[in-house]
């Protein structure tokens, strides 16, 4: 994927429809309260049992931010509150112990994510404190290869707080930016220094952290691919190990602060296709590997050699270098993954703390695979992170005949091949460098339950 020209204009209309982000298969949108906090807990008791059990990540997430971003879709809470804040962490606490008492204290944590909300809101003790915590109800990796990470929001930390993160074991870190033009940062009320975010930048690569990554959003209002093209020029100048470029999702029905947001603002599709395409063209040409989706990193940084040696995953964070594991996840609104299963915490803050505090698990809903969903989390995960799809392959770890039993899909498919975007031989379907940017609109045609039903409404446009 190299220039401007690989957009052919028409295939936005045709192609960029809503659809999920396949960050898991099935998506949230088919958990189930029927699946409790007993579903749960058997789901983890098998994990423990098998033979090898994987090893563990843990997610943390820390809902809280200082004021609030209009584009925002996040399970946050916007306060000052300091007494909330507080009385969160002793929940978490709880859920720490509660959570670390049911799996095997053999199984290594070897990867850790502080999500949000904005975890660096909490002062650097207080994160330092969790990290305790959960080496004192986890088996908390000691080898370089882990991946602890958090996300930092560059206007709550100063270059001392980079230092003290690494300082308690954190050794990645993403950070947000979204979009250096003072116009854009007014429309979506984030206000942000460009020199202090750059600054943040060098401090943490100083600080030892093994990862550097950005985050930009593209589609915010009154963006233009000239304005955003200078954001990226400035990123540049850091040289961020990874860079991710996320589409914003106009879903003002579903997100309230975004109904803050002038819909006119809003670039058309057209707009849209020029800052993806711009923002391809200038990382691309800056040396950055297209990973997929909208992640892009320099070619000796672990997602560019993942990608090359096909052992790619794609998880809740986007996609990732990380083996196989069982995913653990703690605070309000987290999702977890364990054996067949996904698992999701209650997302209202008081139903999460009264659960814990009664000494029970805040399960709100999930759901265990089943044997179809296990093989179309496969297939989905192949296109998604692989950009191919080898037949042979589900056939032998599934043991169907792949032709026969996805028919159906593959019928659907010609469109997409007459359009270039997929060619799909006897053996094998394989996404062309256009067909990378509309990768969701070709793992769909794999999604039973999108097949099902074609609602579109909680879903962000493919581009
Ligand atoms: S974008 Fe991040 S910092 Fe802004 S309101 Fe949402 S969670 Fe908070």
């Amino acid at each position: 994927m190299s220039t401007r020209e690989s957009f052919p204009a028409e295939l936005i209309s045709k192609y960029g429809l809503a659809g999920p982000r396949y960050t898991s298969y099935p998506t949230a949108l088919q958990f189930h309260e029927g699946f409790d906090a007993e579903a749960y807990r058997r789901h983890i008791q098998r994990s423990n049992d098998d033979l090898i059990p994987l090893p563990l990540s843990l997610y943390v997430h820390l809902p809280f931010c200082a004021s609030l971003c209009y584009y925002c879709a996040c399970n946050k809470k916007v306060t000052h509150n300091r007494t909330l804040t507080e009385s969160y962490l002793r929940s978490l606490d709880r859920e720490i112990e509660m959570q670390g008492e049911l799996f095997d204290r053999d199984r290594q944590a070897i990867q850790l994510h502080f999500g949000g909300g904005t975890p660096t809101y909490y002062e650097d003790t207080q994160l330092k404190h969790i990290i305790e915590k959960l080496s004192e109800n986890f088996f908390l990796s000691r080898s370089s290869t882990r991946e602890f990470s958090i996300e930092v929001d560059p206007r709550t930390v100063s270059e001392n707080s980079i230092a003290y993160l690494a300082s308690i074991g954190l050794n990645r870190v993403s950070m947000g930016i979204q979009d250096f033009d003072p116009a854009v940062q007014k429309a979506v009320n984030r206000i942000q220094d460009e020199g202090e975010t750059l600054g943040l930048i060098h401090a943490a690569r100083k600080a030892g952290f093994n990862s550097v990554s950005v985050d930009l959003i593209y589609g915010l209002p009154l963006q233009t691919a000239k304005s955003f093209e200078t954001t990226i020029d400035s990123v540049l100048t850091a040289r961020p190990d990874r860079i991710s470029v996320y589409n914003y999702a106009h879903l003002p029905h579903l997100f309230g602060a975004q109904r803050m947001i002038n819909m006119d603002d809003v670039p058309s599709p057209q707009v849209r296709l020029e800052l993806l395409a711009a923002t391809i063209h200038k990382l691309v040409g800056a040396g950055y590997v297209y990973i997929g989706m909208d992640h892009f990193a320099l070619p000796d940084d672990e997602l560019s050699v993942a990608k090359k040696d096909g052992t790619l995953q794609r998880n809740f964070q986007g996609y990732s270098t990380c083996r196989a594991t069982d995913l653990v996840g703690l605070g309000v609104s987290a999702i977890g993954k364990v054996g067949n299963s996904f698992v999701q915490n209650q997302k209202d803050i008081r139903d999460w703390q009264a659960l814990i505090g009664d000494g029970k698990l805040p399960v709100w809903r999930g759901i265990g695979l089943s044997g179809e969903d296990r093989i179309r989390r496969e297939v989905i995960s192949a296109i998604m992170c692989q950009g191919q799809l080898k037949f042979g392959d589900i056939e032998q770890e599934f043991g169907i005949d792949f032709t026969d039993h996805f028919a159906l899909e593959l019928d659907s498919l010609r469109p997409l091949q007459d359009d270039g975007l997929v060619d799909i031989s006897e053996e094998k379907l394989e996404v062309s460098p256009v067909g990378l940017l509309l990768l969701r609109a070709i793992a769909m045609k794999f999604d039973e339950y999108l097949i099902e039903d074609h609602s579109e409404k909680a879903y962000s446009k493919v581009i």
